[in-house]
């Protein structure tokens, strides 16, 4: 994987253990020449992340809508910034640039952007790796909402299995490079008139 989306808190959480590992997962895309794509903001978990990366000479990519780029929270220093029109613009933006997702600890934001990804791979419109950075156990509830989805019959065991969870940035990207997409029926877009 050359490039990989992270969507990660526009906040930085209480405890310094999440913002630790969003520095370890920079110094290790920094290391091994992994472009970050973002959202291109300078502020909480999104920042720590292209800081660290700036500071090694990694590439970093923003993708952000016109109108958040107007409350002053755009990295100014990044590698490259593009504006989108829109915040769904930004996610098919960011999904042409990347071979994989990860998610770090955040908010409703953060949720949204890599459930959509999940989607997309549910429906076969993409193949690529999704992961979540499971630090702390940030995400443990919500594994556990899965699971309830599938058990009530909402989600398929075999979609739930698609989302990778790792503790650790080494395990992560080792789950996510094996990572084999399951054989789907892809979705033809066509327009019926
Ligand atoms: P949240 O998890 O609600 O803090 O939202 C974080 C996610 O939403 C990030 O992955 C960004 O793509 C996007 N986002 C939210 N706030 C901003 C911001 N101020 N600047 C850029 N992107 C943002």
């Amino acid at each position: 994987m050359k490039k990989i989306a992270v969507f990660c808190g526009s906040s930085l959480g209480f405890s310094d253990i999440y913002k630790n590992e969003a520095i370890k997962l920079g110094n290790y895309f920094a290391i091994n020449k992994i472009s970050l794509v973002y959202g291109g903001g300078k502020i909480g978990m999104m920042g720590i992340l292209a800081d660290t990366m700036l500071k090694k000479n990694g590439e970093v990519i923003g993708v952000i809508p016109g109108l958040l780029r107007h409350e002053e929270v755009a990295h100014a220093k990044i590698s490259e910034m593009i504006v989108t029109k829109t915040m769904s613009d930004r996610k098919v933006t960011i999904s042409k640039l990347v071979s994989g997702y990860i998610a770090l600890p955040g908010g409703f934001g953060t949720l949204d952007e890599i459930f959509e990804a999940l989607t997309l791979s549910q429906l076969g419109i993409e193949q690529k790796p999704v992961g979540i950075l499971n630090t702390n156990g940030f995400f443990n509830h919500l594994i556990k909402q899965l699971e309830v989805m599938v058990t009530e019959g909402y989600l398929k065991e075999s979609n739930k299995e698609m989302l990778i969870i790792a503790s650790t940035v080494e395990e992560l990207i080792a789950k996510m490079d094996a990572y084999k997409a399951p054989k789907k029926t892809k979705v033809i877009n066509k327009v019926v008139s």
